[in-house]
């Protein structure tokens, strides 16, 4: 797979019949609900690494803690949709690295291993604040920032090991191109993790694309911000109306590598838009 061409068009799926749709598809094997779904053959999986809601529910103490002693769990602020758990924790590194072992497992008998990695990140500025993560920092000599970029960094090198010399990584990044924002919010740099990334997914989500400036916007920022390494501009395809989404994937693809359309649920009309978008 590494020796050919990333393919420039993709969809990421819930259903199986849709997986020979594109030569590229995504398929969630762990999500961040905790939920498990066995791999079809040809997809690529899909695991959230350090988000779980069903973990945190049983192991309260290995959420993300940050400002004021906020847990980043779902409800707890506005802009918390599941929990982080904190990577400090041996048992959640552990775990993640048997979600992903779980998933290229799945993977007996393909050619090349491929994996794409959500949520690896920190939950956002200021996470995490725990007793784990400061004596890791303290051990290492690096201030909390510098502290969070090396343990993603570590995890993500490992997990790439983990796919061979001939696998596939596909990293998913929060939609924020601002220099320095992925760092300072998640604790990911984009040029640090870049030689283990084959491409960056970047969920840049709509439900109509009844517009397409801020989209633009942001698939120019992230083609400045990734410098020509590739990377995907995710669009969100549930219900949104074939022409604005086949709009809205042509201005993504005028600055992304590619395109990856994610949950339609129509399969003649998921599969039609590929077709389009693959001519081109
Ligand atoms: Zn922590």
């Amino acid at each position: 797979m590494a020796d050919s061409p990333l393919p420039r068009i993709g969809l990421t799926t819930r259903f199986a019949s849709h997986v020979g749709l594109a030569p590229l598809a995504f398929w969630e094997t762990k999500g961040v609900t905790g939920a498990r779904r066995p791999l079809p053959a040809g997809a690529v999986p899909c695991v959230s690494a350090f988000a779980d809601d069903a973990v945190a529910r049983a192991h309260p103490d290995w959420v993300q803690v940050g400002p004021g002693g906020v847990g980043a769990v779902r409800g707890a602020a506005p802009y918390f949709d599941w929990a982080h758990l904190c990577p400090s924790h041996p048992e959640v590194l552990a775990l993640a690295d048997a979600w992903v072992e779980e998933a290229v497992q799945s993977q007996a008998g393909a050619a090349h291993l491929a994996l794409r990695l959500s949520d690896a990140g920190f939950a956002r500025e200021g996470f995490c604040t725990c007793g784990r993560c400061a004596d890791g920092a303290g051990r290492r000599g690096l201030d909390p920032e510098a502290y969070r970029l090396h343990v993603t960094a570590e995890a993500i090198d490992r997990w790439r090991r983990r796919l061979g010399p001939d696998g596939r990584l596909f990293l998913t990044l929060y939609p924020d191109p601002y220099p320095g924002h992925l760092e300072r919010r998640f604790g990911l740099d984009p040029d640090r993790l870049r030689p283990w990334v084959d491409a960056f997914v970047v969920p840049l989500y709509d439900l109509a694309y009844a517009t397409t400036h801020w989209l633009e916007t942001l698939a120019q920022g992230f083609a400045d911000r990734l410098a020509g390494h590739p990377w995907y501009a995710e669009l969100y395809a549930l219900g949104v109306e074939p022409a604005r989404l086949e709009r809205a994937a042509r201005v993504a693809l005028a600055y992304a590598y590619g395109v990856v359309l994610a949950y339609g649920r129509d399969r003649g009309e998921v599969a039609a838009l590929l077709e389009r978008l693959a001519r081109t």
